[in-house]
């Protein structure tokens, strides 16, 4: 990727419409969603601002302020962190109820995956900062944790030191830096989403990164298709846009929400929890593996305590005296890495003699709003590779 227009004061400034002008361009785009066949959303750093993740070219963008030779003052841990907005969970509502067909994101704070969107319908083009990968047999995993390659070494090795749980291969981070190409598969599906979109609404981006925002100009050059565009500064694709949007993505969306008579989701963080027993000749066998909502392995565990043993490494084995015999329970003691701050929880499986007991899954939500846990077993059979 690269930058495609020169950076200037005026590219820097913000611009705000008024309160009464956001909501006539509000109730306009929620009857265009409402017509819209094929609808795409792009995002940017803008749409993550109120979720505490620094944005790159407002005022007090990173890039900005290393601009004028100032730093931005993060931890890495503010990602992680981070409560996504009621954009991105306006988002996750439009899209299981089938309205936003695509989206594709420049941004690699994991806010999206994390916020509910299905991972077959997302483009992260410039990679997330949680999620790395095998480079010989491409299995993914995700981490409660940020997952990048030392920038003590270089920024373009991506090796993170990990290895693939299943081949042994080195896993690499998959974050896209300036002057390397995008990703294959993530842009094939998001061009081809742009090919196919008849509206296109930009949220949160200056537009000024290739070729990402070559995306949604695909949609403003086709006659017929409609690009709409929120983002608080120009951008070099405003004369291609039917509607220019100056107003915050949270702002827009509240009112575009409003207007398609939906309510946003609060914010529930879900993760799986894999349960797999094998009798041995004495006592059993427990191995327990975390999972992200749509199987990709995913470690969120600080440790796993059964039987007064604690597992810390993953995945969490445990050789139990219990024999397999129906109706013996075993108390799972799972303690997180606690980014939202959420506690210790004790789940208890029993095995009631049944195949299905010996290999299941529970989903596990946690609501930061109340601060509690709340599980329930699957009844789908796994369909996971780990
Ligand atoms: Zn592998």
């Amino acid at each position: 990727m690269a930058f495609s227009a020169h950076h200037d004061e005026d590219s820097v400034k913000e611009h705000f419409e008024t309160d009464e002008q956001i909501e006539s361009k509000a109730r306009s785009l929620a009857t265009q969603i409402r017509k819209s066949k094929h609808f795409i959303v792009f995002t940017g750093a803008g749409i993550a601002t109120s979720a505490g993740v620094p944005d790159f070219r407002g005022p007090s963008g990173k890039w900005t302020l290393e601009a004028q030779g100032k730093r931005l003052q993060t931890s890495s841990q503010c990602t992680l962190q981070a409560i996504p907005t009621q954009a991105h969970m306006a988002l996750v509502k439009l899209q299981h109820d089938g309205k936003l067909k695509y989206l594709v994101s420049q941004n690699c704070d994991g806010l999206h995956r994390r916020s509910g969107i299905d991972a077959d319908c997302i483009s992260e083009l410039h990679g997330n900062s949680n999620r790395e990968f095998c480079i010989r047999c491409g299995t993914e995993y995700l981490r409660d944790f940020r997952a990048v390659a030392s920038h003590e070494k270089t920024v373009f090795n991506h090796r993170t030191g990990r290895r693939c749980a299943l081949c042994r291969g080195d896993l690499h981070d998959s974050i896209v830096h300036f002057t390397e190409s995008l990703p294959q598969i993530p842009k094939e599906r998001a061009f081809d989403a742009a090919r196919k979109a008849d509206l296109c609404l930009v949220l949160g981006s200056s537009l000024t990164v290739t070729p990402a925002n070559e995306v949604p100009e695909v949609v403003g050059q086709r006659r017929g298709a409609k690009l709409v565009i929120c983002n608080l500064q120009k951008t070099p694709l405003d004369g291609l846009a039917s509607t220019r949007i100056w107003a915050k993505a949270d702002d827009l969306m509240v009112r575009v929400m409003q207007h398609l008579e939906l309510s946003i989701p609060a914010f529930v963080l879900r993760r799986r929890l894999k349960l797999q027993l094998t009798p041995k000749a004495r006592g059993c066998q427990l191995v327990i593996t975390g999972l992200d909502v749509d199987d990709t392995p995913a470690t969120f565990l600080q440790s796993v305590k059964v039987e007064r043993r604690t597992a810390k490494t993953e995945p969490y084995i445990f050789e139990l005296r219990d024999d397999l015999v129906s109706g013996v329970e075993f108390m799972i003691e799972l303690q997180f890495m606690g980014h939202y701050g959420e506690p210790n929880l004790t789940l208890t499986h029993r095995y009631n003699g049944g195949w299905e007991d010996l290999q299941c899954s529970y989903l596990l939500s946690y609501s930061p709003q109340n601060a509690s846990w709340t599980t329930s077993r699957e009844a789908q059979p796994l369909s996971g590779q780990l």
